[in-house]
This record gives structure tokens, sequence and C-alpha cells, in this order.
């Protein structure tokens, strides 16, 4: 479904991805590992066309979109990202924030994009908020509303970011239940965390990166359990 061959990128003569090659199937749950700096965010930034790409390709379904000629605009419409922090408009409502792609990008009426928002709301309990400006929200509730804008217009992958580092533990919790639940019904994810167990209970697929490489990538009980190279060793052994 989503597709990254050999992408390269660099930033001044710092390459940061180095070679990356990346398959996501339908409905697959994919966690990114690795160090600080090892490129996470660079590669959930160049996949979801935030960030130009200096070689390689990316294809989301059939298409090349990281062919120059591709309207960006277009493609970002299909994807949901979600990213550490500050996600959400300050100066609108929780419901302005979630309904505001499906009714500019997609150019849903606001009575149907409100209706479908406020049902997504509802699921994750934040239906009471709709009319609230995001600093009336916890950072927990502020994040599940984020994704519940990543999810309102149906993306076909959604790219998650580290959407829990900047949270406090008591409220980890409740976005990650949320993001439980969006895998069990089949949304395709891809996710950089940092939230070990949540990746060996959660994801299909890990994915070690390491300086711009992808080291090693396997099942979470393969991976976790029985590592194969000593660099995701290492890596791992500062998390038991
Ligand atoms: P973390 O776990 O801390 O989020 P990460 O794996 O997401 O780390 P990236 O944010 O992708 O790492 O950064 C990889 C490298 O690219 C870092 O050395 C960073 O300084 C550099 N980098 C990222 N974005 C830029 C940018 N816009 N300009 C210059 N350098 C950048
Ligand atoms: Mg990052």
């Amino acid at each position: 479904l989503l597709r990254a061959d050999d992408v390269w990128k660099s930033f001044g003569e710092r390459d940061v991805l180095r070679g990356v090659s990346l398959t996501l199937a339908p409905h697959e749950v994919v966690a990114l590992i690795g160090a600080s700096g090892s490129g996470k965010s660079t590669l959930l930034r160049c996949l979801g066309l935030l960030e130009p790409i200096d070689d390689g390709q990316i294809f989301l379904g059939d298409e090349d979109i990281s062919d120059p000629r591709v309207d960006g605009n277009r493609v970002r419409a299909r994807l949901g990202a979600v990213f550490q922090s500050y996600n959400l408009f300050p100066h609108l409502s929780v419901l302005d924030n979630v309904t505001l792609a499906s009714r500019v990008v997609h150019r849903i009426a606001k009575k149907d994009a409100e209706a479908r928002a406020l049902g997504l709301l509802e699921r994750v309990g934040l239906a009471g908020f709709a009319r609230s400006h995001p600093d009336r929200l916890s950072g927990g509730q502020q994040q599940r509303a984020a994704i519940v804008r990543a999810i309102a217009t149906d993306p076909e992958v959604l790219l998650l970011d580290e959407i829990t580092s900047a949270l406090d533990p008591e409220l980890v919790g409740e976005v990650l239940e949320l993001v439980r639940a969006l895998a069990g019904e089949g949304t395709t994810i891809l996710m950089a965390t940092h939230e070990m167990a949540f990746a060996r209970d959660v994801a299909d697929r890990v994915v070690f990166l390491d300086e711009g490489v992808i080291v090693e990538e396997g099942s979470p009980a393969q991976l976790f359990a029985a590592p194969r190279q000593d660099r995701t060793r290492a890596f791992l052994a500062r998390f038991s």
C-alpha cells in the first residue's frame, strides 16, 4: 500500500536516510524504533510528503508519489499524520479542527462532516469538548482529538510519530488504547515509538532504524526476543 524504495535524504552534509526500503501492506501495523536522531521522523515526514527526498521512490498504491510532478496536496489528503505535539490549530474549536480537512480538502458538506466528526469524538469520549478550544483539553485528550482529526477523512495510511512522548505518563495509556483500537479495525499504521511494550503488543512488524539504515526487521516476537544484529541488541538493552 505504501512503499519506500531506496530512499535517500540529507540535510546539508548529513545523510539522514541512507537507502531506506520499506513496504506497508494493507491493514498492517508497523512500529519504527531506533535511537534519537536515527531518522524515524525524517522517514515519516518523507513518506507523508512533508519533506522532499533526494533519491529513491515512494509509492502509494500504484502511484509514484515522489515524482515531483505529483500534486502533493492531493496525495497528502489520502494520508493521515499525527506528530508528537502541536497537532491542533489553537484558534479553532475541536470540532472545526476535526472537520477542516473534510470540508476544505474533500469538500464534504459542513453538516455531514460535523455529523461524522461528532460520532468519532463521541467514540473517544470527547463529544463534550467539540465546541471547546484545544487549550481546554489535557495533553492526552488533545492527542486523541488529533488522531480523530487524522482519521476523519478515512486516510489510506496513518503515520504516527511518537504521539505519546510529550505526554505525562498517566495520559499515555488512553492515547495508546485508541491506536490499539484503530489497529484492531484494520487501519494501516506506521508508527515511530519508544513504547516498546506497546510495539510488541500491537505491531505486526517492527523495523529498527539506525543511522538512517534499516538494520533489522521482523515480527515483534522475533525482534524483541531474539534480535539478530548486535546493533539491535545494544539498542534494546537500554529498555530492559
Ligand atoms: P527522535 O527519536 O529524537 O525523534 P528521530 O529518529 O526522529 O529522533 P530525526 O528527527 O529524523 O530523528 O532526525 C535525524 C537527523 O536529521 C538528526 O541528526 C537531525 O538533527 C537531522 N534533522 C532532522 N530534521 C532536520 C532539518 N529540518 N534540518 C536539518 N537537520 C535535520
Ligand atoms: Mg523523531
